[in-house]
């Protein structure tokens, strides 16, 4: 989905301080995302003190929704650079398209996964089957190796596999012996797990990946702290195993892991970049090329089969942000 927001701030990215040895809570943040009637998604980064989880800098969960009441999802064609973004439903229907020419429908635990590179444009609309809508929506940030790379659009479907009583899902990166074909451009992983009420489960995990666990459904404690619904536990490299259980109730939970990044971004709007100034460009070749006067040939291609105009970007805050070596 589109980074909708109204006023969005530019946001320097670099290495967080390692809170080894205890789980942090991170806080979801309402965001609405503009338009007539539009949803309100739980951001849960980047947000301050915490910017990335390995290479995952976004992660936006939304629903359920009802679509009746919202309007769904109606995202005109818009831009990214320097990202993948993972599309992954719990309930309902999205088309999407793109400038590489790719026309899908996004359903649950059917990845999406969309690789930016160095410009694409797409548009995302929940279909009129969709009563009900809940998911997440997420960002990979590309390394420096892969982001200026051609743009590409991958499915894939994982199967779900059993753990300890748990069904989980690994839809990029590899755990509990599933890999997943779609392509990671650094060590990472992203899994959903439902676990059934009162049941403790112990994951194999890389030492050194970093970890969210993002609570969609009930209640979990991660390594025995207790994460409410919505919320991010956090947990820093350097152990082995990762300890999930549920309470009186089953829990529905996003896992994201992976190396940390390493390197400092620059993120604005829809852009992933490295300077103030790169973002200032994308900006104005998006404004350029698809907004005043398209230019199929140009950086963002062009979007067959959507019905109306592409989105605006937004004014750029005053200031800039330079990151540090
Ligand atoms: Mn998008």
């Amino acid at each position: 989905m589109s980074n909708l927001e109204v006023e969005p701030q530019e946001l320097l990215c670099e290495a967080d301080p390692v809170t080894a040895g205890r789980i942090e809570v991170l806080e979801p943040r309402m965001v609405p995302l503009g338009g007539p009637r539009a949803m309100t998604v739980r951001r849960t980064l980047p947000q301050r003190g915490r910017s990335l989880i390995g290479a995952w800098c976004f992660a936006d969960h939304y629903g359920p929704d009802d679509v009746a009441a919202t309007g769904g999802m109606a995202v005109p064609p818009h831009p990214h650079t320097g990202l993948q973004t993972v599309s992954w439903l719990f309930a309902g229907e999205i088309e999407h398209r793109d400038s590489t020419g790719a026309h899908a429908m996004v359903r649950p635990g059917e990845l999406n996964l969309m690789t930016a590179g160095g410009g694409i444009q797409h548009s995302e609309v929940s279909t009129p089957a969709t009563t009900i809508l809940h998911g997440v929506q997420l960002w990979t940030v590309l390394p420096e190796g892969a982001r200026h790379g051609a743009p590409m659009f991958e499915r894939y479907v994982p199967d779900v596999v059993d753990f300890e009583g748990a069904r989980v899902s690994v839809f990029l990166g590899s755990l509990l012996d599933s890999t997943s074909t779609a392509t990671a451009f650094t060590p990472i992983v992203g899994a959903q797990f439902d676990i059934p009420a009162n049941t403790a489960i112990t994951v194999p995990v890389e030492v050194g990946f970093e970890y969210g666990v993002l609570v969609d459904t009930g209640t979990v404690s991660l390594d025995g702290v207790a994460i409410p619904t919505a919320h991010v536990g956090y947990r820093a490299p350097g152990a082995t195993r990762l300890a999930l259980a549920t309470g009186d109730e089953p829990a529905r939970v996003i896992l994201l892991g992976g190396e940390p990044f390493g390197e400092s971004i620059v993120m604005w709007w829809n852009f992933v970049g490295r300077s103030h100034d790169e973002i200032v460009a994308s900006r104005a070749t998006w404004m350029a090329d698809v907004i005043v006067g398209a230019d199929p040939d140009g950086q963002f291609g062009e979007v067959a089969g959507y019905d109306g105009r592409a989105l605006p970007a937004p004014e750029l805050p005053l200031g800039r942000l330079r990151p540090r070596a």
